[in-house]
This record gives C-alpha cells, sequence and structure tokens, in this order.
C-alpha cells in the first residue's frame, strides 16, 4: 500500500535510495557485513565518505577554497558551533529572524559576540520573510534561514550585501541551483531532502577561519574536522551512506536544475489549488511562499475532522501542521512526485464536493 508521505522532517526519501540502504543493512558492499557494523576507517566507507563529500562539491558547483564537512549534533548545533568560529565577543553579527529556528540560532549566538536582529517577521506569525532591512557594513556575517520549514516561507532572493553570509538551509538545501560563491557557510541538517536523520552537512569557505581568539574545544572547532575529512571521532556511519544514495539520485535525475523544475511544477499546482479552492487559504505571503513547507488552513475549521478522514482515506501522511501555525503543512520535498501532489489536490477537492 502506497502511503503519501508529506512529513516535515525526517523526511520522504527516494524508493530506490531505501531499498539500497535496506541491502547494506544486511550486506554491505559484498562484504558480507551489515553497515552498522563495520569500521569508519574500512576502505568501503572511507570510499563511501569520499562520494559523499564529491557529490555535494559537484551538485553545489563548489568553488575552489570550500570545504565540506559531516558533522553530528544536528543543524540546532550549528546555532553555536557557527558563531564560536567566526565572532570575537567584541564582534557583532546580523541576524534575520524568520522562524523558530532563526530565533533559536539568535538564542545560541549571544553568547559569543555582538548579536543584532536586523528585522523580525514574528509579529505576524512569521508569515513573511522582512525586506528592505539596513545591513550595517561592519558585521562579521549576516544570518539567514532560507526555508522556514514551520511557516512555508522561503528567501528567493538574496539581500544584496557585502557581509558574508551563513545560512540555515536546513529545508530546502539540494532543492535549487544556488550560487555557493555568496556564502561563507551553508548548513543544513540531512533529514529533510539529504538522507536520514543523524548527520548535518556543513560547507565552509576556509579563508573565513582562524580568525577567532577563544579556544575551541577540538570537536567544535570546523578546522578538526576539515584536517579529519569528517573522520576526527566516529561519523555516523549510516546517515552519510544514505546521504550518499540520495545524492547520487538528486545527480540521477537532473541534478539541482531538475530538482527545481519538479518541486516548481509541485509547488504551483498545490499552490494553484490552495488560491482556486474556497475551502483553502495559504499561511504564507504569496510572494514569500516556500516550494518546500505548503502552508495553508481551513476556511471553515469544523470541516477539519471530515478534512481528515478523507485525507487518511487516500493513504496522505504528515500533513497536520506545526502547532505554533495550526491548519496543515504539505512537505514536498524532492523525493515527492506529481502523483502525491495529485492525490493531496484530489483531497482537497473532494472535501469541496461534500461541502
Ligand atoms: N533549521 C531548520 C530550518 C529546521 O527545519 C530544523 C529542523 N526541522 C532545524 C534547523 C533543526 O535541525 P536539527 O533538528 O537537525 O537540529
Amino acid at each position: 500500500m502506497k502511503i503519501y508521505n508529506f512529513s516535515a522532517g525526517p523526511a520522504i526519501l527516494p524508493q530506490s535510495v531505501i531499498q539500497k540502504a535496506a541491502e547494506a543493512v544486511t550486506n554491505y558492499q559484498g562484504t558480507g557485513l551489515s553497515i552498522l557494523e563495520v569500521s569508519h576507517r574500512g576502505s568501503e566507507f572511507v570510499s563511501d565518505m569520499d562520494k559523499a563529500i564529491s557529490l555535494v562539491r559537484e551538485l553545489l558547483n563548489l568553488p575552489e577554497g570550500y570545504e565540506v564537512m559531516f558533522l553530528t549534533g544536528g543543524a540546532s548545533s550549528q546555532f553555536f558551533m557557527a558563531p564560536m568560529n567566526l565572532l570575537n565577543d567584541n564582534e557583532s553579527a546580523g541576524y534575520l529572524d524568520t522562524g523558530t529556528w532563526s530565533s533559536k540560532a539568535i538564542k545560541e549566538a549571544k553568547a559569543y559576540g555582538n548579536i543584532k536582529v536586523l528585522a523580525s517577521s514574528k509579529d505576524s506569525t512569521y508569515n513573511h520573510i522582512p525586506k528592505g532591512y539596513d545591513i550595517p557594513s561592519d558585521l562579521k556575517y549576516l544570518h539567514l534561514t532560507s526555508n522556514n520549514t514551520i511557516y512555508g516561507t522561503q528567501i528567493h532572493n538574496l539581500p544584496n550585501t557585502s557581509v558574508p553570509v551563513i545560512c540555515d538551509m536546513s529545508s530546502d538545501i539540494f532543492s535549487r541551483p544556488i550560487d555557493v560563491s555568496k556564502y561563507d557557510i551553508i548548513y543544513a541538517g540531512a533529514q529533510k531532502n539529504m538522507g536520514p536523520a543523524g548527520t548535518t552537512l556543513v560547507i565552509v569557505k576556509k579563508s573565513i577561519l582562524g580568525h577567532v581568539k577563544r579556544q575551541l574545544p577540538s570537536m567544535l572547532d570546523y578546522q578538526t574536522h576539515i584536517d579529519n575529512v569528517s573522520m576526527f571521532n566516529t561519523p555516523p556511519v549510516f546517515p552519510v551512506y544514505v546521504s550518499m544514495l540520495t545524492m547520487q539520485w538528486i545527480k540521477d535525475n537532473g541534478g539541482l536544475k531538475g530538482m527545481a523544475k519538479r518541486n516548481d511544477e509541485k509547488a504551483n499546482a498545490l499552490y494553484t489549488e490552495i488560491d482556486r479552492n474556497p475551502l483553502f487559504k495559504g499561511h504564507a505571503a504569496v510572494e514569500d511562499r516556500s516550494k518546500m513547507n505548503v502552508t495553508f488552513t481551513l476556511t471553515d475549521e469544523s470541516k477539519s475532522d471530515e478534512f481528515t478522514k478523507i485525507y487518511n482515506s487516500l493513504n496522505i501522511s504528515g500533513i497536520e501542521g506545526h502547532r505554533s501555525v495550526g491548519g496543515y503543512r504539505a512537505s514536498i520535498y524532492n523525493a515527492m512526485d506529481m502523483e502525491g501532489i495529485n492525490v493531496l489536490i484530489s483531497a482537497m477537492q473532494k472535501l469541496e464536493k461534500e461541502a
């Protein structure tokens, strides 16, 4: 029975990736051993880690001077690790507050320097991306969250600035081509477009490291992980392996241009139905709508039980909205296909017909 998985994360992965991951659990690369029981220093996994790093370089077309790491501790650990590695106590960094995850990043960064919140959309339940705010040129960096998983907003145009940009891309990495040269750090938890939970991708422009005065614990120093090719300690072997398989799937399916085309088609179809169907309305401002997390509510709350009955009967899973927004959130990451979108649209139309 096919389930249409709209979960926000951990989230849908390509079926072919899940199959290959399952094979590796019983017999990894023909070793007769499970990937769950082999050494990370064995030639098989060392080669898969190298493959994962090269796929990141290839898919994102990484310029010279950038390093790739697979770390642990989730994207949440990058909320403190990035400022710890970049910001001296007397220096300032700017943050754009576009949701729960940005505000968590702001809270953690405050321990390491002078943190300025340049703009916030908190007062309107984070339903848009602030624009036109001032970016002081003396900032050490500007921190952005490219896609706000909970609220369904996405930055479609980077602000124009010469200040180095750090970006949390947890929920839209690999969904569209990006110009990496515009960023100094990109980080992303794996568990949306990249793989299962358990590893965090970090891409760093090498020239920004080595300028902080504080003593960094080895595990929290980016340089440690760069010097040891993400093998300073035992890496999350299985999540890195499945991330490698997922990136290979992205490559085989048209790369980031191919993903962007599919994602545009899916998001357009779903937003068109939200705007057409009088029973639904979108949460996010139209120009800031996310192509990954589509948030919407019922115009008449009394229909919610009926809608739940309909979508459950169609095997639609994981569309309940985050508790801070309510309503519904359809997460339509790379691995969600048009068939799933059409099933969700048919559920919305069925509710309309029965109303
Ligand atoms: N940033 C964003 C945009 C997220 O969506 C999430 C988690 N959903 C996080 C950060 C936190 O990630 P983690 O749970 O890997 O720490």
